[in-house]
C-alpha cells in the first residue's frame, strides 16, 4: 500500500478514463476535498477520485487494486471512525453521485450513492413525498443507509432500510450488480445494516411516503430525573406517529431561552409527529404537563423544515459511545444529571450530551433477522458524547463516556453502526449479534473474499 507505487503515467491514464476528477495533492481542489466532516480526522490520500458514473466509480476500484492502493469510500464524508478518508490510499469521493429521480405514481425515488439527507428531502418534498434518513441535512445517504438509519420517522416508518427497494453496486472485482429482495437476496440483506462492507453503492432505489405536513421542532424542558425518565416513558408509549429526539444538554444560548438558562441541563428535545396539530394536542399533552417547557417550538410545517442545515464551518471534535437500553429510569436519569455536570464542569469539556431515541414502532415490526440491523427489539437507542477544542483533549473524555454508556444499558450488548466511532477490540460484535455476523461474513466471502473495502467496520470473509 502506498503513494510510492502511484506514477504519474498510471495516474494521467485514469484522468483519461473517469469522466470525473482525480485529484492528488497539490492540485486544485485537493485540500477541499480530503477534508471529512469532522476535521480532526486528518489525513492525506494519495488520490482522490470523484466520480460521474458508475462506469467511473468501477474504473477507480480497479485503478486501486491495480496500483496496492487501500481504498477509502466517501459519501457524506460524516464518519466519526474516519472510514471515508484514507492516509496515502485512493479516496472514492461520490460527491457528484447526487441525483434524485423521482417516480410520483409508484412513489419510488432513485439516489445517487453520494447524495445528502437533507438535499434528497428537500426534492422529495416538492411532491409532498418523504423518506426518513436522521437529523442532519448533511449526513450521507450512502452511509446512513447502509448503516440502518433512525430518523425522525422512524417510529411510523422504519428505518432508512426498510423502505429500501434496490441497490445498484460495484463491487471488488469490478462488476456491477443489483442488489433486491429477488437479485442477490443474501446481499441484499447484507447491505441494509452491513455498512460499506460489499462494495461501492452507486444507486439506491427507496420506496417513499406521502407526508405533507408534520407538526414539529423543538420542546426544552427543565432537565430533572423526573423529566428525563418521565419524557422517555412518554415517548415510548406514544402512537408511532411520534418520534422523539432527547437530548440532555446544557441549554445553547438561543434567544429565545432566557439567559439565566444559558447552560443549565435541559432537556432539548426534537418531535416530529406525523399529522395535525389537532391530532397532536392529546399525544404532546403529557410531554407538557412534566414541566412548564422553557420552550415550545412546536408548529405544523413541510417535513422538510425539520432539516435546518448546518452553518459550514461547524466540525466539532466529538467523541461519542454508543449502545442500546429498554428504558430510563429516575436513578439513570440522576447519573445522566450528575455525570454532565462533572463533566462540565472541566474546562476543556465545551458540550457534553446524553441523546436518548425510543425506538420501537415500525422498527421493531421488521423481524430481527430480516436485515443486518438486528437490534429491532431494543426500545431506546443512546448515545453519549462529549465535544472538545482540540484532538488531542478526546482520549480524556473516554473513559467517562464509556462508564456512563456501560452504566445505561445495563451491561447489554449492542451497538448502532452509524455512531459506533471507533474500532476498538470486539466493537463489530456489538453492532453484529453472532447470528448476524456468521450471515454477514459468508456474505463477505462471496462478495469481496480479499477484504478490498475494509474502511468501515469490517465484517471478516469466511473461511
Ligand atoms: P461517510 O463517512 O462518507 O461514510 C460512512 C461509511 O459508509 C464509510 O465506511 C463509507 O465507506 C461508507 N459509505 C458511504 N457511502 C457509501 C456508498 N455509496 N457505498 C459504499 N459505502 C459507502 N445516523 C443516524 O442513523 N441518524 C441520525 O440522526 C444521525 N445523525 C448524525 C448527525 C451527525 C452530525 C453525524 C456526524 C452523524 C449522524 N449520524 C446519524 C451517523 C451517520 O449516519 C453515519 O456517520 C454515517 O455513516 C454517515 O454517512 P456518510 O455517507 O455521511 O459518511
Amino acid at each position: 500500500h502506498g503513494s510510492a507505487t502511484l506514477d504519474r503515467e498510471r495516474l494521467r491514464g485514469l484522468a483519461e478514463t473517469v469522466t470525473g476528477e482525480v485529484l492528488t495533492p497539490g492540485t486544485d481542489g485537493y485540500d477541499d476535498a480530503r477534508h471529512v466532516f469532522f476535521r480532526h480526522l486528518d489525513q492525506t490520500p494519495a488520490v482522490i477520485v470523484q466520480p460521474r458514473d458508475t462506469d467511473d466509480t468501477a474504473a477507480a476500484v480497479a485503478f486501486a487494486q491495480a496500483n496496492g492502493l487501500e481504498i477509502a469510500v466517501r459519501g457524506g464524508g460524516h464518519s466519526g471512525a474516519a472510514h471515508s478518508t484514507v492516509e496515502g490510499g485512493l479516496v472514492i469521493d461520490l460527491r457528484h453521485l447526487d441525483s434524485v429521480e423521482i417516480d410520483i405514481d409508484n412513489r419510488t425515488a432513485r439516489v445517487g450513492g453520494g447524495a445528502t439527507a437533507g438535499a434528497v428531502t428537500v426534492a422529495l418534498a416538492e411532491h409532498g413525498l418523504v423518506l426518513g434518513f436522521g437529523d442532519t441535512d448533511s449526513v450521507g445517504v450512502g452511509g446512513i443507509t447502509l448503516g440502518g438509519g433512525v430518523g425522525f420517522l422512524s417510529r411510523l416508518h422504519g428505518l432508512t432500510i426498510d423502505n429500501l427497494l434496490a441497490v445498484e453496486l460495484v463491487t471488488a472485482d469490478g462488476r456491477v450488480v443489483v442488489a433486491d429482495a429477488d437479485q442477490h437476496p443474501d446481499l441484499f440483506w447484507a447491505l441494509r445494516g452491513g455498512g460499506g462492507n460489499f462494495g461501492v453503492v452507486t444507486r439506491f432505489t427507496f420506496r417513499l411516503h406521502r407526508v405533507e405536513q408534520v407538526l414539529g421542532g423543538m420542546l426544552i424542558l427543565p432537565a430533572t430525573a423526573d423529566t428525563i425518565a418521565g419524557f422517555v416513558r412518554h415517548a415510548q408509549e406514544a402512537p408511532d406517529e411520534l418520534t422523539c429526539i432527547v437530548n440532555v444538554m446544557p441549554a445553547p444560548p438561543m434567544p429565545f431561552l432566557e439567559p439565566a438558562q444559558h447552560g443549565q441541563l435541559v432537556i432539548f428535545a426534537l418531535l416530529t409527529f406525523v399529522g395535525t396539530a389537532a391530532e397532536a394536542e392529546p399525544v404532546l399533552a403529557p410531554f407538557r404537563a412534566l414541566a412548564p417547557p422553557l420552550a415550545d417550538l412546536l408548529q405544523e410545517m413541510p417535513y422538510a423544515g425539520m432539516f435546518q442545515p448546518e452553518p459550514d464551518d461547524y466540525h466539532p471534535v466529538a467523541a461519542g459511545r454508543n449502545g442500546y437500553a429498554d428504558d430510563v429510569d429516575g436513578a439513570g436519569a440522576q447519573l445522566v444529571l450528575d455525570t454532565l455536570t462533572a463533566q462540565l464542569a472541566k474546562p476543556e469539556v465545551q458540550m457534553a450530551v446524553v441523546q436518548l431515541r425510543p425506538l420501537g414502532g415500525a422498527i421493531a415490526r421488521v423481524r430481527t433477522d430480516a436485515t443486518a440491523y438486528a437490534h429491532r427489539q431494543r426500545a431506546l437507542m443512546l448515545n453519549v458524547a462529549a465535544i472538545v477544542s482540540r484532538a488531542d483533549e478526546l482520549e480524556a473524555q473516554l473513559p467517562w463516556l464509556e462508564t456512563l454508556k456501560a452504566a445505561l444499558c445495563d451491561g447489554t450488548p449492542g451497538g448502532y453502526a452509524n455512531f459506533v466511532y471507533d474500532d476498538g477490540p470486539g466493537r463489530i460484535h456489538d453492532i453484529y449479534p453472532p447470528d448476524t455476523y456468521t450471515r454477514l461474513a459468508q456474505v463477505k466471502a462471496q462478495w469481496d473474499p480479499d477484504n478490498t473495502f475494509h474502511r468501515n467496520h469490517t465484517v471478516l470473509p469466511a473461511v
